[in-house]
């Protein structure tokens, strides 16, 4: 086991784990397994500790849908007074279903199409981070065609180095796909001011996930107020947004997560100055202790030298084991007959080589049957399953003060061939 508490709202009362009182056993053997169980306490908790560290400024948090879009957990902090960070035409339709007005909506991503931006403006989002010149022209054109301004930022690469767990949630290191070049970002606002449906109200950076530290903010905060600066000299006079994304660490196995009083503190400091509203977008902050996956032993067995737990979830269920390396603490939901220990590989039924979620981790002796909690599964979890290997994803669950809710049904073989029809429409090609 390692150290720390990872959430307060998962307990071990007697030898159960508990999400807010509720037994996990209990909870599994009512809705199955493999499920994912998330405390909206804890939820309320980062947000409104996140909250509190930003009081000093003008600001707004987006809730980066991402991380979690459960129309549940985006009902929940939208009652909390959050917005939302959305990155696809789906999560706006997400984000809208679960009763976001399109003031509450900020429109990320780095791949956007026309019809996507034509839904976002439509809906009347609060701005477009716009990721580069030929973006740009996009937005213009369906702005155009419907008539409107659209309110646009411009997302820029800060290009400043990030120290982030792995390659893969880095985006503001030059290099990455990510956001405008620090050093084309004057010229592509300057081209803005020559395309009469665009709006550009403010500035936007999105360090890549994971980060600890308060220092590349910093770094990278300085470099975009220096482009707001010259900005200003150059007349732009609607700026009002600065958006500095998300990205704030949680911690996984003890470690130190993002410290949300500095955080809040420093940002303030840097922002209060210019008047300008603060924008965030945290998504792992807000969710990511606040959930865990919980999946049964199917077996255990030695081979190679080595022994395997076996669960019911897998890969398909919970990917970031397998995609990053991600390291995430796994107890027995029960304290098991004989309280020995071993070392153990705990891995999914998928046929995979990388379907694992523990290599070499000692853990407590579990039989079939027994159940396994995979903690800090709350952000990039659900929203990252498949259906690969034809596995049904799994159910959602959300816990409430003793009581609990299933908030995405598990799914059917059914589901699986939905979309595929019996009889072929053919087509003259
Ligand atoms: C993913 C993402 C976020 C949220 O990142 P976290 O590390 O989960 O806080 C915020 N903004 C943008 C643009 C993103 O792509």
């Amino acid at each position: 086991m390692g150290q720390g508490v990872l959430s307060p709202a998962f307990t071990r009362e007697g030898d159960v784990v508990c999400c807010e009182g509720v037994s996990l056993p209990r909870l599994a053997d009512a809705v199955g397994t493999p499920a994912y169980v998330y405390s909206a306490s804890a939820i309320r908790t980062q947000y409104r500790t996140l909250a509190d560290a930003l009081g000093r400024v003008p600001h707004r948090i987006h809730y980066s849908v991402k991380a979690n879009g459960n129309l549940a957990i985006l009902r929940l902090l939208r009652e909390l007074g959050a917005g939302v960070d959305i990155v696809s035409g789906g999560e706006l339709y997400r984000a809208r279903r679960a009763g976001y007005q399109g003031p509450e909506i900020v429109f990320s991503g780095v791949g956007k199409t026309g019809g996507e931006i034509a839904d976002a403006l439509r809906a009347g989002v609060r701005l477009i981070n716009v990721e580069s010149e030929s973006e740009l022209a996009v937005v213009e054109a369906e702005a155009a065609r419907l008539g409107v301004q659209a309110p646009i930022a411009l997302r820029v690469n800060p290009e400043i180095e990030v120290s982030s767990p792995h390659a893969y949630i880095k985006t503001g290191e030059r290099g990455t796909k990510f956001g405008i070049g620090y050093d084309q970002a004057r010229q592509v606002a300057l081209r803005s001011r020559g395309l009469p449906h665009l709006r550009l109200l403010g500035l936007d950076m999105h360090l890549g996930s994971q980060i600890p530290d308060v220092a590349p903010y910093v770094a990278a905060l300085a470099r975009l107020l220096e482009l707001y600066r010259h900005l200003v000299a150059d007349g732009f006079r609607d700026l009002r947004y600065l958006d500095v994304g998300g990205g704030l660490a949680v911690s996984y196995d003890g470690e130190r997560a993002a410290d949300a009083a500095a955080f809040g503190a420093m940002v303030s400091d840097a922002v209060e100055p210019t008047g300008l509203t603060l924008i965030v977008e945290p998504g792992r902050y807000i969710v990511g202790n606040a959930g865990v996956l919980v999946t049964r032993v199917l077996y255990r067995k030695q081979t190679g030298g080595k022994t395997y737990v076996i669960t019911d979830a897998g890969m398909t269920d919970f990917l970031r084991p397998s995609h990053y390396s991600a390291y995430h603490r796994i107890e027995s939901a029960a304290r098991a007959p004989v309280w020995a220990r071993s070392t153990v590989d705990v891995v999914g039924p998928v046929c995979e080589s990388g379907d694992f979620f523990a290599v070499d981790r000692e853990l407590t002796d579990v039989a079939a049957g027994d159940l396994l909690v995979i903690y800090s599964a709350g952000a990039y979890g659900f929203v990252m399953a498949s259906n690969y290997n034809a596995r049904p994803r799994p159910a959602e669950v959300l816990v409430e003060g003793g009581r609990f809710a299933v908030v995405s049904e598990r799914e059917t073989y059914d589901d699986l061939v939905r979309h595929e029809p019996s009889t072929l429409a053919w087509r003259d090609g």
